[in-house]
C-alpha cells in the first residue's frame, strides 16, 4: 500500500524534507507518494539578501540569490506550485487555490514573513525613511538608498524575537560600518543597534563577545528596546523613549503561518506547538514540523531546517513503520557571522549548550574556528552559497556536520566559568 505524505512549504525546510524522504524510502524500498506544494516557484538563497544591500560581487541582482525551484526538486517528489489556503487534520485533508489533498501524513514547513502593520507608522515611511533586508525587494530598495545617504544617524533596529537569523541584524552592521569606511562617511555616521535583546545577541558567551565586539566597531548598542512606532525623524518604545534617526534599518515584527493557527496547531502567531525532541505537532497526531514555523527554542536559520530535516524523516519513516518517533532533535544551529573587511566569526550550538570558542568541523584541525574572527570563517560564509544550492537543497549529506551537534574540537571547560 502506499502512503500519502504532503510536505507543504517549498522554501528550505520543505525542499530538504521532501528530497532526503525520497531518498531515504527508496533506499529501505518504503512505498510513498510525496508531494511537495509551495507557492515560490522562483526560490531566494535568503543569506544572500544581507550582501545585496552592499552590492557585493555575486550579489548585486536577484539573479545571483534566485534560481528555479524545481530544479531541487529530486526523483520520487511530485512538486505543485499552488497556494494553501486551509489545513483540516481531522480530516487529514489540505485544500489549495487550486483543489484539495488528502494525506496520511503531513510535513509543515510554510515558514514565517515579516508584518510592517504590526508596528504604528511602519509601512508609511517603509522604502522612504525606514528600509529593511529581509525581503528581496526591500534589500535592493535600501541598496539604492545607501548609495544616496550621505551620514548622520543610522540606526539599525530588531522590532521584536523571535525573527529569522538572529545574526542578521549584526552582521548588518558590521558590513555597514565597511561600506560607510569605504566610501569615508564613517566618521560622519553614527551607527546604532537597537534591540529588545539585552544584548547583541542571546547565548551569554557570544552576546558578551559580540557586544565588545560591535563596541570596538563603535556601534552603539540599545539593549530592551522593542518597537512601538516609527515617525519620519525618531522610532518609539513601549517604555516611551524616542531614538532619533537619520536612516533606519529595521527588521520589522515576525509572524508565522495563519494556516497554522486556523489548523488549531499554532500559538497565535501562526508558530506551530511543536515537540522540541521529536519535531511531532503537539495538537495533531501524524504532523510534524520544521524550519521557521515551529516554535522550538533555536534559532530559525537554514542551518536549523537543514538538520531537523534529518530527523522529521527518521520519524516520520518510523511511524509509518509503526513505532514511535524518537527525541532526536537537539537544536542544532551552525551560524556564521559576517564580521565585515573579509573575517566572520563561527558558531555552533544546540538547545543546551550554548556556543563555545574551539575548532570546526575537525578538532585542532578546523579548518574553521569558533567564536573568533578570521579569515577562514569568511570563506566558509561565502561557501555557503554553493554548497546551499548544491548539497543543502538537494538533501546531500554535508561532509562531517551531523544534525545532532558535536562537542568535539570544542572548550567546554569555558561553560564552567559562565
Ligand atoms: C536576511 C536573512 C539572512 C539569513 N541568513 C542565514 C544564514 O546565514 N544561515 C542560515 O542558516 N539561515 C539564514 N537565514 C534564515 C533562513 O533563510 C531560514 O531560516 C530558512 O529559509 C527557513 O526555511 P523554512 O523552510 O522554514 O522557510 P522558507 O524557506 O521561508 O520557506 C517557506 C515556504 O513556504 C511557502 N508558503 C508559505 N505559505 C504558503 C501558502 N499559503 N501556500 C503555499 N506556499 C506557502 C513559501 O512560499 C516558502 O517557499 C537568513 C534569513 C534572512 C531573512
Amino acid at each position: 500500500m502506499t502512503t500519502r505524505v504532503l510536505v507543504l512549504g517549498d522554501g528550505t525546510g520543505g525542499l530538504v524534507a521532501a528530497n532526503l524522504l525520497a531518498k531515504e524510502a527508496r533506499r529501505r524500498k518504503v512505498a510513498l507518494q510525496i508531494k511537495l506544494i509551495g507557492n515560490s516557484p522562483m526560490h531566494t538563497y535568503q543569506p544572500g539578501m544581507l550582501f545585496l544591500p552592499f552590492q557585493k560581487p555575486g550579489y548585486r541582482t536577484l539573479a545571483d540569490i534566485q534560481r528555479e525551484t524545481a530544479q531541487f526538486v529530486g526523483a520520487g517528489v511530485h512538486y505543485l506550485v499552488e497556494r494553501i489556503t486551509a489545513i483540516d487534520t481531522q480530516a487529514r485533508t489540505v485544500t489549495t487555490d487550486k483543489g484539495s489533498h488528502e494525506y496520511d501524513w503531513l510535513v509543515l514547513s510554510l515558514g514565517c514573513r515579516t508584518v510592517l502593520d504590526a508596528v504604528d507608522g511602519l509601512e508609511q515611511h517603509w522604502g522612504k525613511r525606514a528600509f529593511g533586508f529581509y525581503t528581496p525587494d526591500s534589500a535592493l530598495r535600501l541598496a539604492q538608498a545607501l548609495q544616496e545617504f550621505k551620514g548622520g544617524d543610522l540606526l539599525i533596529d530588531v522590532a521584536e524575537m523571535p525573527i529569522k537569523c538572529p545574526v542578521a541584524p549584526i552582521e548588518f552592521a558590521c558590513l555597514l560600518d565597511e561600506f560607510l569606511t569605504e566610501r569615508g562617511l564613517r566618521g560622519k555616521t553614527n551607527l546604532t543597534l537597537v534591540t529588545p535583546l539585552t544584548g547583541a545577541f542571546t547565548k551569554p558567551i557570544c552576546n558578551e563577545m559580540l557586544t565588545d565586539m560591535l563596541a570596538g566597531k563603535n556601534v552603539s548598542v540599545v539593549p530592551n528596546a522593542s518597537l512601538a512606532s516609527v515617525t519620519e525623524k525618531a522610532i518609539g518604545c513601549p517604555d516611551g523613549k524616542q531614538v532619533p534617526y537619520d536612516m533606519l534599518v529595521t527588521i520589522p515584527p515576525h509572524e508565522g503561518s495563519e494556516l497554522i493557527d486556523e489548523a488549531g496547531l499554532g500559538d497565535g502567531l501562526g508558530f506551530g506547538f511543536t515537540d522540541k525532541q521529536t519535531l511531532k505537532a503537539v495538537k495533531a497526531e501524524r504532523v510534524f514540523l520544521l524550519g521557521d514555523n515551529t516554535n522550538v527554542p533555536t534559532s530559525k536559520a537554514g542551518s536549523v531546517a537543514h538538520f531537523q530535516a534529518e530527523v522529521v524523516v527518521h520519524n516520520l519513516l518510523r511511524e509509518i513503520d509503526g513505532k514511535p518517533a524518537l527525541p532526536l532533535a537537539d537544536g542544532h544551529a551552525n551560524c556564521f557571522i559576517e564580521t565585515g573587511f573579509g573575517k566572520a566569526i563561527l558558531i555552533d550550538f544546540n538547545y543546551d549548550i550554548q556556543p563555545v570558542p574551539g575548532r570546526f568541523p575537525l578538532p585542532v584541525l578546523g579548518p574553521m574556528s569558533l567564536l573568533k574572527e578570521t579569515r577562514t570563517n569568511h570563506l566558509g560564509k561565502l561557501a555557503f552559497k554553493p554548497i546551499y544550492w548544491n548539497m543543502l537543497l538537494p538533501g546531500r549529506q554535508i561532509p562531517l556536520v551531523g544534525s545532532r551537534m558535536s562537542t568535539a574540537g570544542k572548550r567546554m571547560d569555558v561553560l564552567q566559568r559562565h
